[in-house]
């Protein structure tokens, strides 16, 4: 299994106000202090560096920047201004960032790119939507996202990097890969790994499941041998359900 690290993450999308924001950053500290787990947070942008100031046992990640240093792109933040209010991790891939805002494979790659140059830690978000599964062609479909944005890496940065399975189908929706599902697709990622680079490596990159994991099925999925932890949307927002999934390893 490699000394890969157990991790739990929240994606709290466009959520929360700054109240709701400080609220929900000291029940965690409250809740993390014995937690054995890296445990991250992925505020608004308004919010990353009041949240990042008073968390005590947890990383804070953005959920988006500009793969530029500075300049004229009004509206933007870069990964080094986020980096400079306490920011440690950077979700890229993620499929909302895909489907909404037309982020493509190119455009990920420079992503990983300018966060590994930053010192950020990658959290790369892969996943087939339903009509890929339903075809039979999920393997084909994350693979290609694999190959294009982060396989140009070399090894010492692949081992960086964070990976995370996310089946659109399943993001939001309520529906949950089994854990079939998502070892098959998990042992898969690793073995691309390993192939690329190598076995070593491949046992020593963290891969977490997201989409719609919660606190009734995280102790399920994360007993999968490939799935090294979770990515959690809607169950993230509430101290309770996120700490529950936190303590179910
Ligand atoms: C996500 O958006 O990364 C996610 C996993 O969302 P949810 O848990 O709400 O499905």
């Amino acid at each position: 299994m490699g000394n890969r690290q157990k991790m739990v993450f929240g994606n709290w999308k466009m959520n929360l106000n700054k109240k709701e924001a400080e609220i929900l950053c000291n029940e965690l500290n409250d809740g993390l202090a014995i937690a054995d787990v890296k445990v991250g947070v992925f505020p608004s942008f308004p919010y990353v560096s009041q949240v990042a100031e008073n968390a005590n046992h947890f990383s804070i990640g953005v959920q988006n920047f500009y793969p530029q240093e500075t300049g004229a792109f009004t509206g933007e933040v870069s990964i080094t201004q986020v980096k400079d209010v306490g920011a440690e991790l950077a979700l890229i891939g993620h499929s909302e960032r895909r489907s909404i805002f037309n982020e493509t494979h190119s455009f990920l790659k420079k992503k990983v790119d300018a966060s590994l140059v930053a010192g950020i830690t990658p959290v790369f978000c892969c996943g087939e939507p339903f009509e890929v599964r339903n075809a039979g062609e999920e393997r084909a479909y994350v693979l290609q996202q694999l190959e294009e944005s982060l396989f140009h890496l070399d090894k010492r940065a692949i081992q960086k990097c964070v990976i995370a399975y996310e089946p659109v189908w399943a993001i939001g929706t309520g529906l949950t890969a089994s854990t079939e599902q998502a070892e098959d697709m998990h042992s898969a990622i690793r073995s691309w790994i390993a192939n690329q680079y190598d076995q070593e490596c491949a046992d020593s990159i963290s891969i977490l499941y997201g989409g719609s994991c919660n606190a009734s099925n995280a102790k399920e999925l994360f007993s999968c041998p490939n799935v090294d932890g979770g990515l959690i949307g809607g169950a993230s927002l509430k101290s309770d359900s996120f700490l529950a999934i936190i303590h179910s390893f």
